[in-house]
C-alpha cells in the first residue's frame, strides 16, 4: 500500500474507532479479523492501551537529570492562576535525546488526569498520524506550551503562555531536537512569537533560534473537521518527514 493511502487508512480507522469504539469495523470482520484487531489495539488487560505508559526514557543520559529537573519544578510550579484548578501538570513526556519534538497547546481533561501528555483522543490520533511517517511515539519528545490544562479546555491566554514559556525554552535547550513540530495556533505563535494564525503558518519551514520548525494543524481539528484538515496535516507530516530524512543523511 503506498504512505498515502497508508496514512488515509490509519486516520480513518482511528477516527471510526474514537468515534464508534470500533462497532462498525468490527462487525464487518471475520473472526480472524477480529482476532488480529484486538492484537493490534489492546493491551494485556484487553483495553486500548494508553501509548504513554509504555514509554521508556533514557535516565542513563548525561542530560536526564536536568530535564527531570525541569519537569520536577513544572509539576510544584504555581506561577501562573492555571495550576488552581489542575489535578496534574503534564511536563512532557518522550527520551531526553529526542530528536523530533511535538509542542501541542495544554492538557485536556485526560491528560489533567494521567498527568501524561496527548493521551486522549486527540493524542491517539496523533500516535497513528506518527506512525503513518514512521515515528514510533515513544522515540519523540510530546510536550505543550502551558503545561497545565485551561479550565474548560479554553484556549491559554498569552500571560499564562508567557509564564509558562521559559520551561519549555529549557526542555528545547535540554533535548536539542533537530525539528519541532508545533500543533494547532497557540503552540506555533508561542514558538514563533507571531499572531498569524496557523493557517498563514503552515505549509512553510520555520526556525526557533536555528531549530526548523513545522506548523500543522491540532489533531483535535483533524477529529472535528476530518474533511477539511486530514489532507493539509498529511501534507505537513510529509514535509516533516522527507526534511527529518534529509538532516538524518
Ligand atoms: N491537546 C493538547 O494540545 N495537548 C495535549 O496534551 C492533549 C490534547
Ligand atoms: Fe506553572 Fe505553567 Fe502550570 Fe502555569 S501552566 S502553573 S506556569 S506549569
Amino acid at each position: 500500500m503506498d504512505i498515502k493511502k497508508q496514512y488515509n487508512r490509519l486516520v480513518d480507522d482511528t477516527l471510526e474507532y474514537l468515534t464508534t469504539g470500533f462497532a462498525r469495523r468490527w462487525r464487518e470482520q471475520t473472526p480472524e479479523e477480529r482476532s488480529e484487531l484486538i492484537e493490534e489495539n489492546a493491551g494485556d488487560d484487553g483495553r486500548p492501551v494508553v501509548p504513554s505508559a509504555r514509554v521508556q526514557e533514557n535516565s542513563a543520559h548525561p542530560r536526564f537529570l536536568q530535564l527531570d529537573g525541569v519537569n520536577a519544578e513544572v509539576l510544584d510550579c504555581t506561577k501562573c492562576p492555571l495550576h488552581q484548578e489542575r489535578r496534574n501538570a503534564v511536563p512532557g513526556r518522550g527520551p531526553v535525546d529526542a530528536e523530533v519534538m511535538f509542542i501541542g497547546e495544554g492538557p485536556g481533561e485526560m491528560e489533567d488526569i494521567q498527568g501524561e501528555p496527548f493521551v486522549g483522543k486527540a493524542g491517539q490520533l496523533l500516535t497513528k498520524m506518527l506512525s503513518a511517517i514512521q515515528l514510533k511515539r515513544e522515540e519523540v519528545y510530546i510536550t505543550n506550551v502551558v503545561k497545565c490544562r485551561p479550565p474548560g479546555n479554553r484556549t491559554p491566554l498569552p500571560e499564562e503562555v508567557a509564564t509558562c514559556f521559559p520551561y519549555l525554552e529549557r526542555q528545547i535547550e535540554i533535548i536539542g531536537p533537530l525539528i519541532i513540530c508545533c500543533l494547532g495556533g497557540p503552540a506555533a505563535n508561542a514558538i514563533l512569537g507571531s499572531d498569524s494564525g496557523i493557517s498563514k503558518l503552515r505549509g512553510t519551514i520555520h526556525l526557533f533560534r536555528d531549530i526548523p520548525v513545522i506548523p500543522t494543524y491540532h489533531p483535535a481539528a483533524v477529529l472535528r473537521f476530518p474533511e477539511k484538515y486530514k489532507r493539509p496535516v498529511w501534507n505537513d507530516l510529509k514535509m516533516l518527514r522527507d526534511y527529518y530524512r534529509d538532516i538524518k543523511k
